[in-house]
C-alpha cells in the first residue's frame, strides 16, 4: 500500500517520463505536418480562375459550359474528341469569356482547352499544348455561340448552315448576330457553308465522321442540329430546352421550326435505337431523352398555336409586341413576337 507522498511521487514521475513526451511528439507531429502543407501550396501552382468548366458526358465527349458571362447566357459549348484523328470538334464558341468575376484569368476558351487541367480528363486539359486539331460548328450565328470563334479561325475551319447563306453574310451578321444592338464586335471570319445532311469529313481525306449536319430552320434560318450516330446524341443549339424560355426572335419561324421538329424526330425514330438517343442543347438541356423532349416541347407549341394556353405576359420591345407562355409546371416556356404566333396559326389554318 502506498503512503499519500509516494502516491504523488509517483503521479508527477509518470506526468513527467511517460504523458509529457506523448505531448510534446503529438506537437512535432503537427508543425511537420503544416510545414509539409505550407511546402505543397507553395510548389503546386493554384489552378488559374477560368470563364470556363468542363465535365464529361460520354468516352469522347465533354459539356463546356461558360459560367457568370456578363450576358447571363450561360451558353452550352460541347467538345468531341476524335483521339485517332488527333482532332476536336466543337460546337459552338460561347460569349468571348466575358465574366462578371473580375479575378477571373482565362477569358480564351481555346486557352481553356488547352492549358486548364479537367478532372473529368484524368485532370489533364482537353487538348494539352494545343496538340490536336479544330473544326468548329456553329449552331447558329447568335452572339452568344458565336463570340469564341476568331480564336479558332485563324486556323481550323468553321462550318455553318447552308440554308439561307445571305442571313449569315457579312453584310448581315452584325444585325442577326445581335452584335450590333448589344454594341459588341462583330466576330470576322469565312465560314464554310454546309449543306442539308451532310456527313462531316472535317479532317485529314481517309477520317471521315459518323456525325451530320442538318438543317433545323425555326429559331433562326440558320440553325442547325448534329447527328452523332456513334453516340446516339443530338445536338440542337437554341431549338429547344426545358426549364428556360424558348426565344424565338424577329427572325424566327414556329412553321419551320415545327417542320424541324419532325425532322429531328424522323431522324431519332430511324436510328437503331430511338428510346437511347440523347439531346443536348445550346443552353441548360443536356443528356435528356431524345424522343420524349422532342415530342413534349412539340406538343407544348401546339396547344400554344391551338389557343389552350394563355398569355402569360406581354412586352413591347424596340416596337414589337413578345408574348410569353409558360406551362404550369414550368417545364416549357415560349417568349416570341406575337406576330410569329398569329402568322402560324393562318398557315397551319388553326
Ligand atoms: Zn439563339
Ligand atoms: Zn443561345
Amino acid at each position: 500500500m502506498l503512503t499519500v507522498a509516494e502516491f504523488f511521487v509517483w503521479l508527477v514521475a509518470g506526468i513527467y517520463f511517460y504523458v509529457l513526451p506523448l505531448i510534446d511528439r503529438a506537437i512535432a507531429e503537427a508543425d511537420a505536418r503544416d510545414d509539409l502543407e505550407a511546402q505543397r501550396a507553395l510548389t503546386v501552382p493554384k489552378a488559374p480562375r477560368s470563364a470556363f468548366t468542363a465535365r464529361r458526358l460520354t468516352p469522347t465527349t465533354f459539356l463546356i459550359v461558360e459560367v457568370n458571362d456578363i450576358f447571363n447566357e450561360h451558353p452550352f459549348i460541347y467538345a468531341k474528341i476524335f483521339a485517332e484523328a488527333k482532332e476536336i470538334l466543337l460546337v459552338d464558341t460561347g460569349c468571348g469569356g466575358m465574366s462578371r468575376d473580375p479575378t477571373v484569368e482565362i477569358t480564351s476558351l481555346r486557352e481553356f482547352l488547352e492549358t486548364v487541367d479537367v478532372p473529368d480528363n484524368g485532370g489533364r486539359p482537353l487538348n494539352v499544348g494545343g496538340q490536336m486539331g479544330y473544326a468548329v460548328v456553329l449552331s447558329h450565328c447568335h452572339y452568344d455561340h458565336i463570340l469564341g470563334v476568331e480564336q479558332f479561325a485563324v486556323d481550323s475551319p468553321i462550318y455553318e448552315s447552308a440554308h439561307l447563306p445571305s442571313f449569315v453574310s457579312s453584310q448581315n451578321l452584325p444585325k442577326n448576330s445581335h452584335c450590333k444592338a448589344l454594341g459588341v464586335r462583330t466576330p470576322s471570319f469565312e465560314p464554310t457553308l454546309v449543306p442539308h445532311r451532310s456527313r462531316l469529313v472535317f479532317f485529314a481525306p481517309d477520317f471521315s465522321t459518323n456525325v451530320v449536319l442538318l438543317h433545323t430552320p425555326g429559331h433562326t434560318p440558320d440553325e442547325v442540329a448534329l447527328w452523332d450516330t456513334d453516340e446516339n446524341m443530338l445536338y440542337v443549339g437554341d431549338t429547344l430546352y426545358e426549364f428556360e424560355p424558348i426565344i424565338f426572335p424577329a427572325e424566327g419561324d414556329i412553321v419551320d421550326w415545327l417542320g424541324s421538329i419532325d425532322m429531328l424526330m424522323d431522324v431519332v425514330l430511324g436510328s437503331t435505337s430511338p428510346e437511347r438517343a440523347l439531346i443536348n442543347c445550346g443552353h441548360r438541356t443536356t443528356m435528356r431523352p431524345a424522343k420524349e423532349v422532342l415530342q413534349s416541347t412539340k406538343a407544348f407549341m401546339m396547344d400554344v398555336l391551338a389557343g389552350k394556353m394563355k398569355v402569360h405576359r406581354r412586352e413591347t420591345r424596340r416596337g414589337i409586341e413578345y408574348v410569353e407562355y409558360v406551362q404550369p409546371d414550368q417545364r416549357y416556356r415560349l417568349t416570341c413576337p406575337e406576330v410569329l404566333i398569329l402568322g402560324a396559326r393562318e398557315r397551319l389554318d388553326l
